[in-house]
């Protein structure tokens, strides 16, 4: 009966309208506009991220929240508005950023003296107060992290989530005394990041270091997570986490004396002379974006719309009476409606978010059809046979919706759904990995590399490491690959994505022996390299 009643209310064949592998730039929008994720905005680039996203943002805040103060960080917040004057203090890092940045040149009908910066990032904004507020090395490590959004007047292609001109993100900008203390953490910041895409959005990242090419501009060495959706074949930056090195701290003249010289003077006796022991402090920067929710979304969804993983979903649970018709007497059905009240009761107390939803005016069917499509990990439906019976009929969104019903006796609610969920999560996330392992290829030749990328694969190729092989690999890798040269579109050419921290899984680098896949010099390290967004 229950079947019956599906197939006549009940959810549409592709619920979205559009099929992921046959239009997935279109699939995407869909399922974030069906999944009541997003709207969009008068103003190209932007979007209105809705609350059904929104706390999936807020779940990845309160993770890292906890972690970064795990080592002493401090969340803190600093203006939006930069002058010309102090954005141009580091030469790389306005280079990087300048095409990009958004002016504001007015205030109401009158043009400003000066034109003020919206912020791309915080380095120069920050950094002019570390000088004055670092005034001795125990003042150091300093470690600020605040959660705002900035601005970049990007012109490729914009997609929700993924590349927006306004995007939320958590900037975090620390000082430290030496390079080993500045190394740690952002060893530390990175793995962070690693389990945000793992263990809360179940999508897996491989992390490494970015080549000099698509270092920070301005920075160190960079180190990032790597993400990969097979649809389009397409590497997606996860975040990153940069050693600045000294760089900033020269600029920006953020000095505290060096503990060791003063010992020494002290020792002998005498006063540090005027710039004796003068040392420049290490510092790092570090962010995480709204970015992560698209990547999410692009792995996980399907044709029916989202789907979202258990430790993030805002509702993970959702109890839907059912089998309620004019034959039902008032007595069971209201038995019906309170037992799914009563699930949720018992399921939100051991602190899962359930939700039973008693809307009226609308049938099973198309709640049923309304969940799937915002992704909600577990639907339980309660009818007239559950309440017979006593169970809980559950549907996991992640599996066949319609194929995977499951009773759960009503005794048992406490201790099967968090199961069910934990179940739920290693599904998504070893299905996720299944499909980025699968994709990966070592590459030890040239010819090979077009036709791999043409097969949606990532690269794991022996490399030499030098800027301008990556230049030439991804010219010619773009003139032999066919389709769109649109300068809006992602580019068809490979670039590299990170040299992956865990060599030991593609194999081994003879040193003098292995040779670079693109110039034929001995390579160093394998190397990922892919088309990528
Ligand atoms: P960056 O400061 O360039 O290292 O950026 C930090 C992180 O923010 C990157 O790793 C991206 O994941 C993310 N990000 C960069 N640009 C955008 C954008 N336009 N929209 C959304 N996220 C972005
Ligand atoms: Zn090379």
């Amino acid at each position: 009966q229950r079947k019956q009643a599906g197939k006549i209310e009940g959810a549409a064949e592709v619920a979205v309208g559009i099929r992921k592998d046959v239009d997935f730039p279109n699939w995407y929008t869909q399922v974030l506009l069906k999944g009541d994720m997003l709207d969009y905005y008068d103003v190209s680039g932007c979007y209105i991220l809705k609350p059904w996203s929104y706390n999936i943002w807020q779940a990845i805040q309160k993770f890292f929240d906890g972690e970064i103060q795990k080592i002493g960080v401090e969340n803190c917040y600093f203006p939006m508005f930069v002058s010309s004057r102090v954005l141009n203090r580091e030469k790389d890092h306005i280079e990087g950023f300048a095409p990009e940045v958004a002016w504001v040149t007015k205030a109401g009908e009158s043009d400003l003296d000066e034109p003020i910066a919206i912020r791309p990032t915080s380095e120069t904004v920050m950094y002019p107060y570390y000088a004055k507020w670092i005034r001795s090395h125990r003042d150091l490590p300093l470690r600020l992290n605040q959660w705002n959004s900035v601005v970049r007047w990007e012109f490729k292609n914009p997609q929700p989530f993924l590349r927006t001109r306004e995007f939320l993100w958590q900037e975090g900008h620390t000082a430290h005394i030496d390079h080993d203390s500045a190394s740690d953490e952002v060893d530390y910041i990175l793995d962070v990041y690693r389990r945000i895409y793992e263990e809360l959005l179940a999508v897996p990242v491989i992390p490494g270091v970015k080549s000099e090419n698509e270092k920070f501009a301005g920075g160190f060495y960079t180190k990032s997570v790597e993400g990969y959706i097979p649809t389009t074949g397409r590497g997606i930056q996860g975040a990153t986490s940069h050693c600045l090195g000294q760089n900033f701290s020269k600029m920006f003249d953020i000095t505290v004396e060096d503990p060791e010289v003063a010992r020494k003077a002290r020792a002998e006796g005498r006063q540090l002379k005027e710039g004796e022991g003068k040392k420049f402090v290490w510092q790092n920067s570090w962010g995480l974006s709204t970015r992560t929710i698209g990547v999410m979304v692009m792995i996980h969804g399907d044709d029916q719309g989202l789907v979202l993983p258990p430790p993030v979903a805002s509702v993970q649970v959702v109890v839907v009476p059912c089998g309620i018709t004019a034959k039902t007497s008032p007595e069971d059905a209201e038995a019906i409606e309170k037992g799914a009240k009563a699930i949720s009761d018992r399921l939100v107390k051991i602190g899962v978010r359930a939700k039973a939803d008693l809307r009226e005016g609308y049938t099973p069917g198309w709640k049923f059809n309304d969940w799937e499509m915002r992704g909600v990990p577990i639907r339980i439906e309660f009818g007239p046979q559950d309440l017979k019976k006593q169970q809980a009929l559950c549907v996991r969104r992640a599996v066949n919706p319609n194929q995977d019903k499951e009773p759960l006796p009503l005794s048992q609610l406490e201790e099967g759904i968090p199961k069910m969920l934990d179940r739920i999560y290693d599904l998504m996330f070893n299905k996720a990995k299944d499909s980025f392992n699968d994709s990966l290829e070592v590459v030890n030749d040239f010819d090979r590399i077009v036709k791999a990328l043409n097969e949606k694969k990532v690269l794991a190729i022996p490399w030499c490491e030098e800027v301008a092989c990556e230049k030439d690999i991804k010219e010619r890798t773009e003139n032999a690959s066919d389709g769109d040269k649109d300068e809006k579109q992602p580019s068809q050419g490979a670039k590299s994505l990170c040299i992956p921290n865990d060599q030991a899984r593609f194999g081994k680098i003879e040193h003098g022996k292995t040779l670079c896949v693109g110039c034929k010099k001995p390579a160093k390290r394998f190397a990922l390299f892919g088309r990528s967004y």
